[in-house]
């Protein structure tokens, strides 16, 4: 971490201001966590804040401490336009592209005059913030804003609640500790917070287990139309808008489900398409291991981007087009696919 980027920060905090704090679209526990933890700490520091999420966020991160002061641009547009408007500075949290945040609150940020703060640990980031946090070695934003924290020298204002929306975002974003984004630093941070008050076993028990039957039912849809392409190292799982209708889809219901297909003992390359005909697209979710590079993959074939091992993206073709397509991508990769490790 840069000493000027501190430095700048640092200065840029010294006197009260009115700031937003801004996650990206379908927020994860990272989003809400990093976010809400970074508001409740600016907070203690005497500024006026507001936390604004694009859209709605999964019913199980429902326990996050202060989240009845998070707006939604899809509810209440007005009011967060007005707080962006009235800001002296807009902290954007676990994205570094704008277009993370839908078009039309995205052209509302574009004209934003007053200096912005990218705190991110994503690939590739855009040039939008005077200051940029933008860190890919770390695992999860909230580690990223626990640093942060530590390097202005405020690590004693880390209250029982911040500690709490850390934790669940290095949690959530580290697979529980699994990923191999996971380091030394990770563990050392997590112990910290609970020290200062996270209760993990109450975070991972709010958070994990707090299913539907619903959100089962469509777990074993998705068991069922897992498909292991074996001669190309890659697994696949579709959910037509009718599946997901009847299992009563809720957002965040198939949160974690590709890591299924990736769990398959030789598999390199996992991927979940989701049909979405509201909206006329399908929403496409991409894991690996070891060398094949989903966030590449993603930006090169379907309009979306991420981490090395965990990306995100889109088509505008049917569901069974967007297969094929894949199919045949993953046919052209299947010497990168087989030697991933
Ligand atoms: P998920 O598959 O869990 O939705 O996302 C995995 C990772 O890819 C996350 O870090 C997320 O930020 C990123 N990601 C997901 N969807 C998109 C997308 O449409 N565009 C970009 N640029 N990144 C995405
Ligand atoms: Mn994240």
């Amino acid at each position: 971490m840069q000493k000027a980027h501190i430095e700048a920060l640092g200065a840029l905090l010294k006197n009260p201001k009115n700031i937003s704090v801004i996650g990206h679209s379908n927020p994860d526990g990272d989003a809400v966590g990093s976010c809400m933890a970074l508001a409740l700490f600016l907070k203690k520091l005497g500024h006026k804040v507001s936390v604004i999420m694009p859209n709605s966020y999964p019913d199980f991160l429902n326990w996050v401490p202060n989240q009845d002061h998070i707006l939604l641009f899809s509810e209440h547009r007005q009011e967060v336009e007005h707080a962006v408007e009235q800001s002296d500075v807009v902290f954007t949290l676990d994205f570094n592209d704008l277009s993370r945040v839908g078009k039309e609150f995205q052209s509302i940020l574009e004209t934003f005059e007053n200096p912005m703060v990218m705190i991110d640990h994503h690939l590739l980031p855009m040039d939008y913030a005077e200051i940029m946090f933008s860190h890919p070695e770390f695992g999860s934003t909230a580690e990223l804003v626990y640093a942060i924290i530590k390097e202005l020298d405020f690590e004693a204002l880390i209250d029982k609640d911040i500690a709490s929306c850390l934790y669940l975002g290095i949690m959530t974003d580290t697979g529980s500790f699994k990923y191999s984004s996971t380091t030394a630093r990770t563990h050392y941070t997590a112990a910290k917070l609970i020290e200062n008050g996270a209760d993990a076993y109450s975070i991972q028990r709010q958070t994990f287990d707090a299913n539907s039957y619903d959100r089962l039912r469509l777990l074993g849809k998705s068991m069922e139309n897992l498909v292991y392409l074996e001669e190309y190292s890659t697994a696949y799982i579709s959910l037509s808008q009718k599946e997901l209708d009847d299992c009563n889809f809720q957002k965040g219901d198939t949160e974690g489900v590709v890591n299924y297909g990736l769990s398959i003992k030789d598999v390199n390359l996992a991927a979940i398409f989701k049909e979405d005909l509201q909206q006329g697209i399908v929403k496409i979710s991409f894991r690996s291991k070891g060398n094949f590079d989903v966030n590449l993959f993603a930006r090169q074939h379907f309009n979306g981007g991420g981490h090395k091992n965990a990306a995100g993206g889109r088509s505008e073709l049917s569901l069974k087009d967007t297969i094929t397509k894949f199919r045949t991508l993953v046919k052209a990769n299947k010497t990168q696919l087989n030697e991933a490790i």
